[in-house]
């Protein structure tokens, strides 16, 4: 085992959303994007004094007293974030260990990395969600910091090495949860993945008071949920262009 370290947020266990079963929610610090309604403001940056350094033997060992509830739930690991790929190194290590070790394992991912760079990884992986936050490369920019061109390409090249990979939408109303938006995702879905799925995430505050405790300033509090006769109607024109929708929240 080398001596790798990483910067981490608390991993969470027992939980039952982001795959399969009971599964242990790795997340790492960091993030490209700055989408203006995150959740988890602790994980922005890799270095700050409100993550954790751990070594890749640490959290192995994290996972390893689990492993009886993967075991009987048909559970396993998934990473989150933050971006998990900017410690690719770190990730790399943990995903070939898990892996050769038969557990069960799945990403969430925002989507902005360089494929070529992490080809290698996303090939292990039992289950892939990757946000799609928004269509218009504009609107995608003001709300995240970043161009959807990386994320876009992104989907259609994992698509060609796994054929597990949900699309997710944060639901956000007056951002992206018009039926436009919507069904150029599904079109866009249904077009470069080979067994179409989407996931609707509709948008919660929960990390508003995060925010406060933090004393960083929200850069939006402006957001909401789309009612749920708007849902309703986005669900049913997703499923109408032949994409299944996923939930596992
Ligand atoms: S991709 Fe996720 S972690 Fe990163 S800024 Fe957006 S919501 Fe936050």
């Amino acid at each position: 085992m080398n001596n790798l370290y990483g910067s981490f947020m608390a991993p969470q266990n027992f939980s039952v959303n982001d795959g399969d079963g009971i599964r242990t929610i790795i997340f790492f610090a960091g993030c490209p994007l700055r989408c203006k309604w995150c959740a988890n403001p602790e994980g922005l940056y890799i270095d700050n004094n409100l993550v954790y350094k751990y070594s890749a033997e640490q959290i192995l060992k994290i996972i390893e007293r689990q492993e009886i509830f993967y075991r009987y739930s048909g559970g396993g690991v998934t990473f989150s974030g933050g971006e998990a790929t900017l410690q690719k190194d770190m990730l790399r290590e943990l995903v070939n260990k898990l892996y050769d070790r038969g557990i069960n394992l799945a990403i969430e991912t925002s989507g902005y990395f360089k494929f070529e760079e992490v080809k290698d990884i996303f090939k292990k992986f039992d289950l892939i969600f990757i946000d799609l936050k928004h269509m218009d490369d504009i609107k995608h920019k003001i709300f995240t910091g970043v161009s959807n061109e990386k994320i876009l390409y992104n989907i259609k090249r994992l698509n060609e090495i796994n054929d597990n990979v949900v699309v997710r939408i944060p639901l956000i109303e007056s951002v992206n949860a018009d039926k436009e938006n919507i069904l150029k995702t599904a079109k866009y879905v249904k077009a470069n993945i080979k067994n179409p799925k989407i996931e609707l995430l509709p948008y919660h505050n929960f990390g508003d008071e995060k925010y406060d405790l933090l004393g960083i300033e929200k850069p939006s509090r402006d957001f909401k949920i789309p009612s749920a006769e708007k849902i309703q109607e986005l669900i049913e024109l997703i499923q109408a262009d032949g994409v299944k929708l996923v939930s596992y929240k």
